[in-house]
């Protein structure tokens, strides 16, 4: 799977968001700007920054890229002295401005800004509950619902307040947030999603990657605990638990796939990472060829890794087109071939007469795989052998990723050896299961849901994109899930009323 371009707006699975946050430096913003920059892949549906100084909390948001909306005059009116900015991916909630954040409010404590990244399971319940009981929503994000409980009546300190509503939801969650008088970094008890913390020139930083960091020059100091809210007000970073230790579920997909190749994640550099899958899967799934090739620019890790373990060349076979902006639009009538080619062109001379490897992180839908290999071999590559440094994504993912409905999902739909004859490959391979873990470091604390189907936390209601507009709506039956590799079906605990599936049925880029 190519990664997400930042301008053209189609792409495979997306990350929910990106969040950053300093606290102390003079020009808040302007970092935050840049660290957004950096973090630019986790979303690009809309961003914003919230800024404090001596008028309180202040912010802009818009759609699109961060360089498009933040322009000189706009950083200008965001002067201050903290600040936490957010690049979106819609995973629940549409997308338009309204739901772009950070969500910035006034309310009985006085002003509070929140960035979000991840979803949350319990988000259509606890709506519903909460308006009930007389609260108006302002936007249809999960994300509300936590400033929501955060203006709910409840004796305590301000962390003691946060404690509390992070124990009344359930889910993804890493969050930035804002006051008066602090900078506020949560991670969910499981960890499903990065955040760390740093410094520079005495101030404080977090950030959802470490490449936003190398971007501002900034030190990395730590990963934020799961379960736990670091306070970072004047007198420097404090931090609070909010719950009993659970096993840890850390999206193994920001490997793969999802985390810049520079940043560090939970220790580990991406890129280090995925070139280990590559060996592993050479190990695997060897094949007698005279070139390895990646897809660019996600399977270049991994390809290095399969080049290095089998001994066999690495080469460019394609060339990447970097001005294809966001307003390009493919004419109705153009051919799914040509629509490919536009951001990616095969170098006949390069593979003409090979027997290629190419390795790419992931096979969604298929469809685009299937153009990759057909271009090889129409420019006279004469053995074609797909490799994938991760085993099928079968299966839709709760947390923060939009992946398509399993119908959509090849490996969900055809066995192993189906998917080669629908692609046209020679041969193909996928990473095991245990070979794409232990490369990550090995453990059980990964979620590794969307391929093997076991959720981390059942989700109370198989919550739809839309679902917070369909609140009203009579509740929808949820599709079943596609059976597992043991050919049971996946576990689709449904408590409450179930309402449509968090994942999109939206279409998106043929894969
Ligand atoms: Fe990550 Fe997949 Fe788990 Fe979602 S289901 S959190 S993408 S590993």
């Amino acid at each position: 799977m190519s990664e997400p371009p930042c301008h053209d707006g189609d792409g495979g699975p997306r990350e929910a968001c990106g969040l950053v946050g300093i606290f102390g430096h003079p020009r808040a913003a302007e970092r935050v700007f840049y660290g957004l920059f950096a973090l630019q892949h986790r979303g690009q549906e809309s961003a914003g920054i919230a800024v404090r100084s001596s008028r309180g909390l202040t912010g802009h948001t818009g759609m699109g890229l961060a360089c498009d909306i933040f322009t000189a005059a706009a950083l200008a009116g965001l002067e201050g002295d903290a600040a936490i900015g957010h690049v979106r991916y819609s995973t629940t909630g549409s997308s338009n401005l309204r739901n772009a954040q950070p969500l910035l409010v006034d309310y009985a404590r006085g002003q509070l800004a929140v960035g979000h990244n991840g979803n949350l399971v319990n988000a259509a319940l606890l709506r519903k509950e909460l308006e009930a009981s007389g609260s108006i929503f302002q936007t249809t994000t999960d994300s509300e619902i936590i400033i929501q409980l955060m203006a709910r009546p409840f004796n305590g300190s301000f962390e003691e307040v946060v404690a509390n509503v992070m124990r009344r939801i359930q889910g993804a969650y890493s969050l930035a947030m804002l006051t008066p008088d602090a900078l506020i970094g949560v991670r969910d008890p499981r960890g499903f999603r990065p955040l760390s913390l740093g410094s520079l020139d005495g101030a404080w930083i977090l950030s959802s990657e470490t490449c936003a960091f190398d971007l501002i020059g900034a030190q990395f100091i730590r990963d934020i605990e799961p379960g736990e809210i670091v306070v970072i007000d004047k007198r420097g970073p404090r931090s609070v638990r909010f719950g009993p230790a659970v096993r840890p579920a850390r999206c193994i997909f920001e490997y793969v796939y999802f985390a810049r190749p520079d940043s560090t994640i939970w220790g580990r550099t991406c890129h280090t990472v995925r070139k280990q899958l590559g060996r592993q899967l050479a190990a695997e799934h060897p094949a007698k060829a005279d070139l390895v090739v990646a897809v660019p620019d996600s399977g270049s890790s991994a390809a290095l890794g399969f080049s290095e373990a089998s001994g066999i060349p690495f080469e460019f076979a394609y060339i990447r087109n970097h001005y294809v902006g966001r307003t390009f639009i493919a004419p109705s009538q153009v051919d799914r071939d040509l629509k490919v080619r536009v951001k990616l062109n095969v170098m006949p001379a390069v593979v003409k007469d090979k027997r290629m490897v190419i390795v790419d992180d992931s096979i969604i839908r298929g469809t685009t795989t299937l153009g990759r290999i057909a271009e090889l071999k129409r420019a006279g590559a004469r053995e074609v052998h797909m490799r994938v440094s991760s085993p099928p994504t079968r299966f839709p993912c709760f947390y923060g990723v939009d992946f398509p409905s399993p119908d959509q999902l090849v490996a969900a739909r055809m066995p192993i050896s189906d998917i080669q004859r629908f692609l046209r490959a020679d041969s193909l391979g996928y990473l095991s299961l245990e070979g794409m873990t232990a490369a990550c470091g090995g453990g059980d604390g990964f979620c590794r849901a969307c391929y093997d189907g076991v959720y981390p936390i059942p989700p109370e209601e198989l919550v739809a994109k839309e679902c917070m507009e369909r609140q009203r709506s009579d509740a929808v039956q949820a599709p079943a899930l596609p059976a597992g590799p043991d050919g049971k079906a996946a576990r689709t605990p449904r408590r409450g009323n179930p309402v449509r599936p968090s994942f999109s049925t939206q279409p998106r880029e043929q894969r």
